[in-house]
């Protein structure tokens, strides 16, 4: 574990004693309004995959969640989900194996990550991809985000947004199965004592407080991207950042949870670096997989688009303006659906040429042109001797063009709460906690110093699956 700024060690501190101290009562000092087997905190896909898996299991099962509807992040999702050995990549020929994902996460994370579990996430992602197919959602569609050797993003057929595909298809197999999903419900407390995790405090959207009794308790909460102070105090060079987070982010269970259970790699926040600007409209990385390319305000393209996040970042952050420009042409346009939502919300810069273009960005167009002109070589000759861009997946020649200004805002935050490959929260001691499971953007390790574009999605499933059967399976011992 990486060690805090003493701010937040103090921060801890002072939650710590407030936890000690509510987990000394056994009894609740609020009504006790219901028991279940398992009860899930956070309705993103965490949250959702591991209340569908428990309630397989015969959990009887609450999801409580703090916004007034399910999704949180994962409803924000737009790139895929990665895996690698479906059946979707055997059907276009694509040769991938688990070792192959293993290797591209691990050198992602800049070996940060926790071996165990990425080796977790890695052989179970193909089985989650046709687990969440089997429920419905469409993700036959294969792609490629930064920093992975092969397609492997697997995501919906015309680009339609992956998070609300996989959002609505485990809500409804939630609701199918007569789970109780309780919204505008937000968890304030774990109740803990020797034997373990045995309830939660919750508070309603009306202020009022109740208690419900657990068999087992998943901690899905999410991140806390959005919660700048909390960012800036860990890495204060993210001050008055933006964020692609939805507002629920806000890391509660670092209130929540304090000192009584390991933290990892909390300082490993990761910016995306394709957000526009004042808008914290997150531009997918599709965009560039698709095509797209990146030029600064001297039309020069000067990096490898398809680099992880942290280098990309760093590249436009070094620009003047510490902004750049996405740029592509109408067939790049119509390989993605995403592209008409950024339309439709005037992100996009329009011009019938390059020529066009240059002028409405206030760009030498014969700059703009040349780059253009030097990539599309790139792509005919197959390799890009200049930036060492992987894929080249088609030419810029088919006008209108269009260019969205974009820089980096606070994205993932890939630390968390010690877990072990059970989904099992481990104490402060490293010793587990009796009933009480994490999965997902909550939980570190599995991303080390940076994650790579569609690992959240194939972790918040592969955890979220775990932590329900799990949770159900001690709630049954
Ligand atoms: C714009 C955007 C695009 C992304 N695109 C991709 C992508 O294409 N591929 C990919 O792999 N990853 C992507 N990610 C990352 C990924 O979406 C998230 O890391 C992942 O969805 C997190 O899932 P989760 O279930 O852990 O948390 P969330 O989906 O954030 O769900 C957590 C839920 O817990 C609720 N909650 C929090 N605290 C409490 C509380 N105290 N009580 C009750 N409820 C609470 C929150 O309101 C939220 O609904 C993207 C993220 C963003 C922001």
């Amino acid at each position: 574990m990486k060690t805090f700024s003493t701010a937040v060690l103090s921060l801890f501190v002072v939650l710590g004693l407030a936890l000690v101290l509510g987990c000394a009562q056994d009894t609740p000092t609020v009504a006790v309004e219901d028991s279940f087997d398992v009860v899930v905190i956070g309705g993103g896909g965490g949250g959702l995959s591991a209340a569908v898996e428990a309630a397989d299991a015969g959990a009887s099962v609450v999801v409580l969640e703090k916004m007034p509807g399910v999704g949180g992040n994962t409803m924000y999702a737009t790139g895929g989900i990665n895996a690698a050995g479906t059946r979707f990549q055997d059907a276009l020929d694509i040769d991938d194996s688990v070792d192959l994902f293993i290797a591209d996460t691990m050198s992602g994370g800049r070996e940060l990550n926790n071996p165990e579990l990425v080796n977790i996430m890695a052989t179970q992602s193909a089985d989650s991809v046709h687990w969440l197919t089997d429920l419905g959602a469409d993700l036959s569609d294969v792609g490629r985000m930064g920093g992975h050797s092969v397609n492997r993003t697997h995501r919906v057929t015309g680009g339609a947004p992956v998070g609300a595909e996989i959002v609505l298809t485990l809500e409804q197999a939630v609701l199918d199965r007569g789970v109780d999903i309780r919204e505008g419900n937000q968890v304030t407390e774990i109740l803990m004592n020797r034997d373990g995790a045995y309830a939660v405090r919750v508070q309603r959207i009306n202020g009022e407080v109740y208690v419900i009794r657990a068999g087992a308790v998943v901690v899905a909460t999410g991140g806390f991207g959005a919660d700048n102070s909390l960012v800036a105090e860990i890495d204060p060079e993210l001050l008055g950042f933006g964020t692609t987070n939805h507002r629920g982010a806000t890391g509660d269970a670092i209130e929540m949870l304090g000192d009584s259970v390991t933290w990892i790699d909390l300082e490993q926040i990761q910016t995306h670096p394709t957000v526009v600007p004042e808008r914290n409209v997150m531009i997918t990385e599709a965009v560039r997989g698709n095509g797209a390319i990146m030029v600064g305000r001297g039309g020069n393209r000067f990096v490898n688009e398809l680099g992880t996040r942290d280098v990309v970042s760093e590249a436009i952050l070094a620009q003047p303006g510490q902004t750049a420009f996405l740029v592509f042409d109408q067939e790049v346009r119509e390989s993605l659906a995403a592209i008409e939502t950024y339309v439709r919300q005037r992100l996009v810069v329009e011009g019938e040429s390059l020529a066009d273009l240059a002028a409405e960005l206030d760009m030498p167009s014969a700059a703009l042109e040349q780059a253009v002109a030097e990539y599309n070589e790139a792509v005919a000759a197959g390799e890009d001797t200049t930036f060492g861009r992987p894929q080249l997946p088609r030419p810029l020649q088919r006008g209108p063009y269009y260019a969205v200004e974009i820089g980096p805002a606070v994205h993932h935050t890939m630390g968390g709460i010690g877990i072990n490959t059970s989904a099992q929260v481990l104490g402060a001691n490293q010793a587990i906690i009796p009933g009480l499971y994490a999965a997902g953007e909550v939980t570190g390790g599995v991303h080390g110093a940076n994650r790579l574009g569609g690992n959240a999605l194939a972790d918040i499933i592969v955890f979220g699956r775990i932590a329900g059967v799990n949770a159900a399976a001690y709630t049954a011992r």
